[in-house]
């Protein structure tokens, strides 16, 4: 009886310090395995994850295509519970439910001061889930600099309604706040996955009078229309381009999107920016990227081409809490399938061959 008793206790031992975390090995090799609960140290929060998704950046993870190290947890699109603080972390309360977004800034050193949060430290230095340190698709996650990453969720809203703004409502969103996109300005989105998606979303909330989506699958294009779009033209069937400049009077748009990372989407997405207009790049490109010189005026046609890494910080998600508190913003048609943590690399499969009209998946440990 004795070693039953013993062997109970050290079960329990070892589910009380241990959980289920998605783990990636190698191009290819991801698996749920039993990993140690992390523990806050000064400055820092743990979260118990509720809900999670799939990122793009993901897939090129699992594909080998942008490197980290095997071991690592991934995943950056968190909303939880506090589990655990840290000393240092005041405002909080364990039990309280909040939303963290994929870059986790330290609001102190001289890029987050200077307002380039997703900068922090250096280039891409903001993106620290699944990149640097363990990552979200797990039970628990470890939240550095916490104080500057939490963001309280109102009880009204539900963490399907919140769980996008993490990463790509807020990538999505900026390219036309980073374009400083007008009122009655036009507008072109290349490409209608999830981060097209909310870009087309952030050019209505801006003010855009026409918002031109282009994209060939027929889900994401009653989708495009659904978050904003006035028109979807298929690439596939048509000459987009041309047809851009013709519903431009000739011009082009005021700000271009660009939210794939293809050198075709860049290219022409420049070739429908107007003279002195703003071309806006979310997408992550590899390989080599060329600007072709007839579209962009041998150089001399004042167009701005700009980039923009998710926008991250408490702040951030606040803002975009209160868009979808005050109904300005919905999400939840975008998560199309929902997947248990334990069922997560079914999830992969159908979100990375884009199966059964996916967009995004809802994981819940
Ligand atoms: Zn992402
Ligand atoms: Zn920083």
């Amino acid at each position: 009886m004795l070693s039953i008793a013993s062997q109970s206790s050290i079960e329990e031992e070892k589910s009380s310090t241990t959980m289920r975390a998605l783990v990636f090995h190698g191009s290819n090799q991801i698996a749920i395995e039993q990993v140690p609960i992390p523990r806050p140290g000064p400055g820092e929060a743990v979260i118990r994850v509720t809900l999670t998704t799939i990122c793009g950046t993901d897939l090129h993870i699992l594909k080998g295509e942008y490197p980290v190290r095997p071991g690592l947890v991934i995943g950056h699109e968190p909303v939880g519970v506090i589990h655990e603080l840290g000393v240092g972390v005041t405002g909080y309360t364990v039990g309280e439910r909040v939303l963290v977004g994929a870059i986790t800034p330290c609001g102190q050193c001289n890029y987050c001061l200077g307002g380039d949060l997703a900068q922090c430290g250096g280039p891409i230095g903001g993106w620290k889930f699944g990149n640097t340190i363990n990552g979200a698709q797990a039970e628990y996650l470890l939240v550095p600099s916490a104080q500057a990453n939490l963001a309280k969720i109102p009880d009204e809203l539900t963490d399907e309604q919140v769980v996008l703004l993490a990463d790509i409502a807020s990538t999505g969103i900026s390219a036309a706040e980073s374009a400083n996109l007008q009122v009655g300005d036009t507008c072109a989105v290349f490409a209608q996955g999830p981060i097209g998606l909310c870009a087309t979303a952030g050019a209505r909330l801006k003010g855009a009078s026409l918002i031109i989506g282009v994209e060939s699958d027929p889900v994401r294009t009653s989708m495009a229309k659904r978050m904003g779009a006035d028109i979807v033209l298929n690439q596939n069937e048509m000459d987009a381009v041309s047809e851009i400049k013709r519903l431009t009077g000739g011009k082009g748009v005021d700000v271009a999107i660009e939210a794939l990372g293809t050198q075709a989407t860049f290219e022409n997405a420049l070739r429908v920016t107007r003279a002195g207009g703003t071309l806006s790049s979310l997408g992550v490109y590899s390989g080599k990227l060329s600007v072709p010189v007839e579209p962009f005026a041998a150089g001399l046609g004042n167009q701005k081409i700009i980039t923009t890494l998710c926008p991250g910080g408490k702040e951030r998600m606040r803002r975009l809490i209160e868009l979808v508190l005050h109904g300005r913003l919905d999400l939840v048609p975008l998560i199309t399938h929902r997947f248990s943590l334990d069922k997560i690399v079914d999830a992969y499969e159908l979100f990375g061959g884009r199966l059964d009209g996916v967009i995004k998946v809802a994981i819940k440990p």
